[in-house]
């Protein structure tokens, strides 16, 4: 069992037409386990994405106090790559292009650098766990071989990521808005790949605005963050109560000023 516990973070980030710094997170606390799918709900601009971007290890986010652990393990000293390595994963808003880099041979490199000199995956097992999970995605063989991201529909992006997700199985996945943009069928399949994944090696840590998504990924706990701190955590039903209730509800019951 892995465990990635936050604690008490604060980060800010260098507001870059000010010239000033602004404080996001004021103090997060969250803690979770493999075998768990936690929710991250709130309004636009409350700190979802930078708790994301942070515990990743994005340089632009500024840990002034609290810690991020994984496996009882600071990793705050530590670059993406390397928490990449640990077993954490990120899927972005807007994912990045990159150019003269097929998709399989992201894949692949991304596998390996997470493997030891003497275990790196053979060619033929690499094709056939690439098979099988193209085709739970409903995606075609040609997505691997054009270059990574480029010219990929909003659509084909995510299912995109969700494909990296099942290629790479890391013990953590921070998925941040893979809902956004997507229509029903392209929602359905992306959940189908992230429910594919559960199991007592893999935790989710789902960001998003609405409820829709957790219809069909089903959270085990649901956290609001509000003014850059969880102001509530519940089980899967207080994403329902925040859906006929609003953000505006939840503040007033905790008589929240943010
Ligand atoms: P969410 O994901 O919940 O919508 P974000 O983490 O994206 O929230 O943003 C939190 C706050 O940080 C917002 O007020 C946003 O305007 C601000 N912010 C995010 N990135 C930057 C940046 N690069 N420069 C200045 N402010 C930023
Ligand atoms: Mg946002
Ligand atoms: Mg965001």
């Amino acid at each position: 069992m892995a465990t990635l516990e936050v604690k008490n973070l604060h980060v800010e980030i260098e507001d870059e037409e000010k010239k000033t710094k602004k404080e996001i997170l004021k103090g997060v606390d969250l803690k979770m386990k493999t075998g768990e799918i936690h929710a991250i709900m709130g309004p636009n601009g409350t700190g979802k994405s930078t708790l994301s971007q942070t515990i990743m290890g994005q340089k632009k986010y500024h840990v002034t106090k609290g810690d991020i652990l994984l496996n009882g393990e600071s990793i705050l000293d530590m670059p993406v790559d390397e928490r990449a390595r640990k077993g954490l994963f990120l899927a972005m808003q807007y994912p990045a292009e990159i150019q003269g880099v097929t998709n399989a041979e992201f894949l692949r490199a991304a596998i390996n650098a997470r493997r030891p000199e003497n275990d790196k995956i053979s060619v033929m097992d690499f094709l056939k766990e690439l098979d099988k999970n193209l085709e739970l995605l409903d995606m075609s063989q040609s997505m691997t071989e054009r270059y990574l991201n480029e010219g990929f529909s909003g659509g084909e992006k995510k299912r995109n990521e969700i494909l990296q997700l099942l290629m790479i199985k890391p013990s953590f996945a921070l998925l941040d808005e893979i809902d956004s943009g997507l229509d029903i069928d392209a929602l359905k399949v992306v959940s189908k790949g992230v429910n594919s994944m559960r199991g007592a090696n893999f935790g989710a840590l789902i960001i998003t605005h609405y409820q829709r998504l957790l219809n069909y990924i089903q959270p085990d706990v649901v956290h609001v963050m509000m003014g850059g701190r969880i102001v509530k955590n519940g089980p899967a039903e207080l994403a329902l109560k925040l859906e006929n209730e609003g953000y505006a509800g939840l503040r007033d019951e905790l008589g929240l000023d943010v």
